[in-house]
């Protein structure tokens, strides 16, 4: 039985981490993997203390400091289900050979944070990783000098294209508004690109090819179908928390899951930080600090309950 089961390796768990090492709890991290979108991050320049990075070596540095304290990570595991019974958490999923397993915790803390939206469109399944990406910063670099577009209209879609307007030959950005969602700094990098065409207005509604992607469809504002050469389509329209898993915990319209300012959820024991809560401004900083107000919101949970 653990006092606590840390899920996820990234901001805010492993945060939380150097925190219930130091406080001395019989506690250990699982997680699918180790840095999660910190690593996915790019280039860094709003970590305190460190004036740029990029998110690998920052997740390293995260993954780097649990460790020198002793902090056990199990990584490549998936959490399948957290619920609580007679007071205590059970927390089951796949290991990486896909056999089962499951632990017992008197506390819980969630930091799972988001998953990508997918467009739910013809040939997205199909040519995922044959040029259907949605993470511009780990595959940009693969289409050198190529022709590419990028979906979305916030903010990751306005650096996606920023990014692969220095590296493709031609990025065409597409949106399904008149205009963009993200910040004015950003649009107008991208508005004066010159290898950047904006289509406004537009559906992507398929995604086609042979062994890899050549082309894509989309509707334009009068309904006509159009279609244009890429070879690689990167998808930013939005994220998913990851929340599904945990029963019996409220979630927003958003499914994010509802929070309170000392990391505490509906569900007495269950604690949660970062991108997957219901706190505005997605960011490492933010993340990292929810991680440390939840564990120490479970610590006093243990004191008190326990
Ligand atoms: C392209 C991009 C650029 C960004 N740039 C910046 C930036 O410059 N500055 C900034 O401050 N922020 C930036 N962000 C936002 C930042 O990455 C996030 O705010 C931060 O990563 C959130 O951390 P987190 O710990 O909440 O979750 P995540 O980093 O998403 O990590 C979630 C962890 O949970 C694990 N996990 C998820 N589900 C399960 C499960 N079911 N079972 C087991 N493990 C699971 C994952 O493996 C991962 O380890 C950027 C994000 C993106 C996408």
């Amino acid at each position: 039985m653990f006092d606590l089961i840390i899920v996820g390796a990234s901001a805010a768990g492993l945060s939380a981490s150097v925190y219930a090492a130091r406080r001395r709890l019989n506690f250990k991290i699982i997680t699918s993997d180790i840095g999660g979108e910190v690593a996915t991050s790019g280039e860094i320049e709003n970590w305190p203390g460190i004036i740029h990075t990029d998110g690998l070596s920052l997740a390293n540095s995260f993954k780097e400091h649990a460790k020198t304290n002793g902090v056990v990570i199990e990584d490549g595991k998936w959490v399948s289900e957290v619920k609580k019974e007679d007071n205590i958490f059970l927390i089951s999923g796949k290991n990486p050979d896909g056999s089962v397993f499951e632990e017992k915790a008197k506390t819980v803390l969630v930091a799972t944070g988001v998953h990508p939206r997918e467009l739910n469109i013809s040939g997205e399944k199909e040519f995922r990783n044959k040029g259907v990406s949605y993470c511009t910063v780990c595959d940009g670099p693969l289409f050198s000098g190529q022709v590419v577009a990028t979906i979305g209209a916030g903010n990751s879609a306005l650096e996606s294209a920023l990014m692969m307007s220095g590296i493709a030959s031609k990025v065409y950005l597409i949106s399904k508004y008149p205009a963009f969602k993200g910040e004015d700094v950003l649009i107008n990098k991208v508005k004066a690109s010159p290898n950047v065409e904006i289509i406004y207005e537009a559906m992507t509604s398929a995604i086609l090819g042979e062994n890899f992607v050549n082309s894509l469809e989309y509707k334009n504002k009068a309904g006509e179908t159009q279609k244009i050469e890429v070879k690689g389509v990167f998808v930013h329209i939005g994220q998913i928390p990851n929340s599904s898993f945990v029963a019996g915990v409220e979630l927003d319209e958003a499914k994010q899951i509802k929070v309170n300012l000392r990391g505490e959820t509906n569900v007495a024991g269950l604690f949660v930080a970062g991108d997957v809560t219901n706190i505005p401004y997605k960011q490492i900083v933010i993340a990292a600090g929810q991680g440390v107000t939840a564990l120490l919101s479970a610590v006093d949970y243990l004191n008190r309950n326990h």
